[in-house]
Formats: structure tokens, sequence, C-alpha cells
């Protein structure tokens, strides 16, 4: 039925999965190409001065991004972590080394409340893992100018700003706003972009860091990319000596970064996102004259260029909710993942982005069999909101 090879899974005896959610770190984020994976396990096979292929990271993190350096680390959480250390201690080994004590240090970092969000974990907490301190500015649904000026003071190291689906879209001070009043203070703005396409933008804008995730989009292995201004990217490196020992990456997933930062600059983004868009519209005509469904084409919330099909469900002809649908979808074979963040809204939607070859036919039977069927009342509703924490609880637990 598909011409994607599963036989991987059932060598290992893991549960075979489609993923049509996105890039989610619960499933492994993305799937390189050949190409990336070669890099990666060629690396393995040789010793390398790490200082040297960082330079070279460097180099291309410049190149991509229009930054002045960049360097790589575990992840995107890791390289908050690491950016936000490197505001407090500059170039400084030993305040490098006394983190995560930050005595006679400036550490507060101030954030809108409306940035405060999660994304499997708090944002907070990478910020504070630092040693660094929060500070919250504004309300969670309007952050004013006169709050951003008045929140930073001499304890003030750094501004975080976050760009991502995760916080609240209205009422927040834009980016390049959110730059002057900082900057009028001398206060550095951090960007997590962990999970935008948009590479030069924020810099572009006036940030100075931005860090973006080397497993999302980009297709690379597990990494986080710090780009931005020379000194500062040299003071988060630094942090190697010190509390990013153990958010440290290895020469594999250096060169594989490489290799997906370099594949990214040679793809052909309008093809891809044209056959994803075809896709989309192939599945919204399969299924959206299933009675109680609606199926729409929508936009990427933060303008990223890509879409999603949304699929509305109305219970009252369907007989099933949403949730119910998705664990449907959950338990049939291969199991298949759906983006579930609002479902309490009555709609789950189809991410296309890391469909493999051939899913896309299988994903059309899917939906096509489970929502004209009256089965999902079967299923028990999936619980998004808590569904993350009691599979970290229910881990080997009844094993
Ligand atoms: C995914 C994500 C992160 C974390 O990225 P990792 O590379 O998985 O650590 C941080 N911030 C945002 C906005 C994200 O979407």
């Amino acid at each position: 039925m598909s011409d994607y090879d599963y036989a991987w899974y059932q060598k290992h005896s893991f549960t075979p999965i489609i993923n049509v959610s996105g890039t989610m770190t619960g499933l492994g984020a993305s799937i390189t190409t050949p190409t990336v994976a070669d890099a990666t396990a060629e690396a393995m096979q040789h010793f390398v001065s790490i200082h040297e292929a960082q330079a070279k990271a460097s180099e291309l993190i410049a190149q991509l991004t229009h930054a002045e350096a960049g360097c790589l680390t575990a992840s995107a959480s890791a390289g908050i972590t690491l950016a936000v250390a490197g505001c407090m201690t500059g170039l400084n080994p030993g305040k490098v080394e006394s983190l995560p004590c930050v005595e006679g240090m400036p550490n507060e970092v101030i954030v809108q409340a409306g940035h405060l969000c999660g994304y499997g974990a708090p944002i907070s907490q990478a910020i504070g893992l630092s040693g660094a301190t929060v500070k919250s500015v504004g309300q969670s649904t309007l952050c004013c100018d006169y709050q951003v000026s008045s929140a930073i003071s001499e304890k003030t190291v750094a501004a975080v700003y976050v760009v991502s689906h995760h916080v609240v879209h209205y009422g927040q001070c834009p980016l390049s706003r959110f730059v002057e009043l900082c900057h009028e203070k001398n206060i550095p703005v951090i960007v997590d972009a962990a999970s935008e396409y948009d590479l030069t933008g924020f810099l572009e804008a006036g940030a100075d860091l931005v860090i973006y995730s080397g497993h999302k989009f980009l297709g690379g292995p597990t990494a986080g990319i710090l780009a931005g201004k020379k000194e500062l990217i040299r003071a988060a490196y630094l942090q190697n000596l010190g509390i990013g020992r153990g958010m440290k990456i290895g020469k594999e997933s250096i060169m594989g970064a490489m290799a997906a930062m370099r594949a990214w600059m040679q793809r052909d983004h309008k093809a891809v996102s044209q056959r994803e868009y075809q896709v989309l519209q192939h599945w919204q005509m399969a299924t959206d004259k299933i009675p109680g469904i609606k199926a729409t084409i929508v936009p990427d919330p933060t303008g990223n260029p890509l879409y999603r099909l949304q699929i509305d469900v109305d219970p009252s002809i369907t007989g099933w909710t949403a949730a119910q649908a998705v664990s449907a979808f959950a338990a049939g074979k291969p199991t298949m993942i759906v983006r579930d963040h609002e479902i309490e809204h009555g709609y789950f939607q189809l991410d296309p982005c890391n469909l493999q070859p051939g899913q896309d036919r299988e994903v059309c039977q899917r939906l096509i069999e489970t929502l004209s069927s009256e089965t999902p009342s079967h299923f028990e509703a999936a619980d998004a909101r808590n569904g993350s924490v009691n599979a970290y609880l229910g881990w080997i637990a009844d094993r």
C-alpha cells in the first residue's frame, strides 16, 4: 500500500508510525536525508578537533543566517540556557565555572508574560538553569512599551523573545520594537526561533542571538543552532567549560547538522511546498464531503511557509468527537499521529512535512475509513492536555 518500508520497526519491535503531527521531539523530530545520515555516520569513524569543527559550523551558520558567528549545541533548549549564561558571564572563565551560582553577577532576564510558554518543558526553566532569574513583563495578553522599559534595571542581563505557535498571539510587543526598547538600555535580545523557517529575519530585525533547532525543519540530527553577535556566541560557547558540559554536541551531530544546513540552502523549497499543498488538497477533497466533517487548509500561525489540513468534527452529526478520532488514528496499524494541540476546540490538524514516500495515500485511506465510520465512538477521547505527562509517568511503570 505504501512505498515506505516499515522493516526497521519490525527489526527492533517498535510500533510503526505515520507522523502527520509535524516535528515532534517525542517521535524523533524529523527524518534526515541519506546525505545527512552519511555525514553523521562518517564522522563517527574519525577524531577531529571539536574547536575546528565548531569553527567550520560557525562559518556555515553565518552564511545561512547572515550572523557574525554561530555555534552548535545539544538542542535549542540548551541553546537558550547557554545564550543566557553567556550574557551573564561574558568571556570570563571564572564566572563560567561558578554558574549556576550568580553571586555578584547581574542575572535578571526579562520575558513578556505571553511568551512564557512550554515546548514540552517550560522556557522559564531553560533560562533559569543558567542561574538567571526570569522577570515576567506585562500581562499574558498585553505587553506595553513602558512595561518593557521599566522592567529593565541594573540587574538585567538579557531579554528573551519567543517566536512560536506556543505563545500568546495578540497584545505582544513586536520584535523590532522590543529590540529598540532593549537596545536603548544596552540589553541584548535573545530570540527563541526553534521551530521557525526564517533563518535571517530575526537578526535583520535587530536580535543579538537567535536559536534554531537542527532537528526540526532542517531535518538534521538532534542539535541546537546559535547564531548572532560574535562576542555573545563566543561567550555562549565558553559555557562548555561549565554548565554547557552536559549540553554538549558530539562530532557526529556537528557534521550532520552542517550537512543539513547545506542541504537546506540547496533545497527547492517551492517544489516541496507545492507538493505538500497538493497532498493537502487531495486529503481535503477526500474528506470534506463526509457528514459532520469540515476540512480546511490553514496557514501556519507564525507565518512559516507551510499549510496544514484542519479537520473540524461536528459530534452531533458524527456521534463522536475529534478527540475520539485522534485515539482511533493512534490505535490503528501503523499508529497515525495527528496534530491535536487544540483538540478542545473540536478539531485536529494534519501536517504533511514529515510524510515519507507513499504515506500520503496511506493517510488518505485511513482518513476516509475512520472519519466515515462509527468506530471512533468506541475510543476514549485522547487527552492532549495531560497525555504527555501521563506518558512520562507511565513509562516502564507497568513492565
Ligand atoms: C521545539 C522548541 C524548543 C526546544 O527545541 P529543542 O531543540 O527540542 O530543545 C524551544 N523553543 C521552541 C519555541 C520550540 O518550538
